[in-house]
């Protein structure tokens, strides 16, 4: 695990000064003095409180706890809606003006004092896979309102209006993002979700109202930022002791179903020498699909998660097999040269071993999601002064912060997963990091309000 270091930024004047030698002469001591006083801006605000957020993540935990210490709250269960009633409690307890919108996000906003000036959002989800754990998506939430908590200490109002968002239904296909931007296809609201309901009718019971989805609709330009919060669901951070990880963009996913031919016969009386054997025609395939994906620099990543044989019988060489290929980066240019290297490999196995190979594309409709470069130098600058390494990296799994990027500048802060385990009760990511991720999410939103993103113009 990580050991990262947390600034108590208003101790640190005391602390500091009463190390000092009495001795050294008083030039040096005034000196010392004022490159204190000096510390940027950045540095006035008070610091996450880390027992307050554990204390959240496990009481939210409570709210669909299963045995194995996560939880199972799919969206639009009882657990669901225990969870989002006790967020929504902590939100209006912190002064924020709560209401859900057409879509079934809660948003709570904390007014600014510019009429003029547009909203900064940020926030996550809180509903789980089912067997999740108790950190993707709380860890967003949690820090986002301990965001809210800690302006609220420092009695300051921004200049923009606040608004922590808690989006519906995220595991279930980013519904709630998609809502808020208009693009919430009608033939998903017919989808069953895990809870049972459709996605149209978990909406209504969760509180939306799917005919004022227009209407809650956000466009280009109606907020200042938004800034989404994460625990990484991978091990670079954790492995590599970095404290917070600066987001690039949300990877493309390219996805087909892939049909390899040959020829069913039996397996005891055909010589080797005659077969047209599909499985290892696939096996084949597999391994040039890894190789495709490993045989140029990049952080590229492409799978076959799945296959099948059929006749699917010890005694029967197979005819045909049906297998998965998925390709994710973060430029889609990359992931279709990959497809069209798979494919030349393809039809070298086709020509040394007479079985066909044929690739459907599937329809996941997920482009490549780059985050606004503004905000990632906002970001990585909040986190440098707050003395926390960080490292720009891309994000390999979905996140609402995806559908945002196309309405409003876009960040995302991801904090260390233990392991890089996710999806799973064993999911976890300690108080003290998720304390960092709240003061750099604070540090970032406090920068934005100022007018960051009008005079960064590239990130590091
Ligand atoms: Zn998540």
């Amino acid at each position: 695990m990580s050991a990262p270091t947390i600034y108590l930024i208003n101790c640190y004047t005391l602390s500091s000064t009463s190390q000092f030698d009495l001795a050294m002469p008083k030039p040096l001591i005034l000196l010392i003095v004022f490159a204190v006083l000096t510390i940027p801006a950045y540095a006035q605000w008070p610091a996450a409180d880390a027992q307050r957020l554990e204390e959240r993540i496990k009481t939210l935990a409570t709210h669909g706890a299963n045995a194995d210490g996560g939880v199972d709250r799919v969206a639009y269960s009882q657990a669901d809606l225990d969870g989002r009633a006790y967020v929504r409690q902590l939100m209006e307890d912190a002064g924020l003006e709560v209401r859900v919108d057409a879509g079934g996000n809660i948003i709570g906003r904390r007014a600014g004092s510019d009429p003029d000036a547009k909203p900064i959002m940020f926030g996550s989800h809180i509903d789980s896979v089912p067997g999740g754990g108790n950190y993707d998506g709380p860890a967003g939430v949690l820090t986002a309102l301990e965001v809210i908590e800690l302006f609220n200490q420092a009695e300051h109002t921004t200049r923009h209006p606040l608004d922590m968002i808690v989006f519906s239904n995220e595991e279930g296909g980013l519904v709630g993002s998609l809502a808020l931007t208009g693009k919430l296809r009608d033939s998903a609201l017919d989808v069953v979700s895990h809870s049972g309901l459709t996605i149209a009718e978990g909406t209504e019971a969760i509180g939306g109202n799917l005919e004022n989805l227009e209407q809650d609709q956000l466009h280009p330009g109606d907020l200042e930022a938004f800034v989404e919060l994460h625990i990484e669901q991978g091990a670079v951070l954790d492995n590599n002791g970095i404290n917070i990880g600066v987001v690039e963009g949300i990877v493309g996913i390219g996805w087909w179903d892939v049909t390899l031919t040959g020829i069913a016969n039996h397996a005891g009386t055909t010589p080797m020498y005659l077969r047209d054997d599909a499985m290892l025609a696939a096996a084949e395939l597999t391994i040039a699909v890894n190789e495709a994906a490993t045989s140029r620099p990049g952080g590229q990543v492409a799978t076959v998660g799945r296959i099948q044989a059929f006749p699917g019988a010890p005694n029967v060489i197979p005819g045909r097999v049906e297998m998965s290929l998925e390709i994710r980066d973060l430029d889609q240019t990359v992931i279709d040269e990959i497809f069209v290297e798979i494919q030349r490999r393809a039809a070298a196995i086709t020509t040394r071993s007479g079985v066909t190979i044929e690739f459907a594309p599937v329809d996941v409709a997920s482009q490549p999601a780059p985050t606004d470069s503004r905000v990632q130098a906002v970001i990585a600058n909040a986190a440098e002064q707050l003395g926390l390494s960080h490292r720009l990296m891309p994000s390999g799994a979905g996140h609402d912060a995806q559908d945002m990027v196309a309405i409003a500048p876009t960040g995302m802060i991801f904090v260390p997963s233990q392991d890089g385990l996710s999806h799973t009760p064993r999911e976890f990511t300690s108080a003290e990091d998720l304390a960092n991720g709240a003061n750099v999410l604070l540090s970032t939103i406090a920068a934005i309000d100022d007018g960051a993103l009008q005079t960064t113009t590239e990130a590091e």
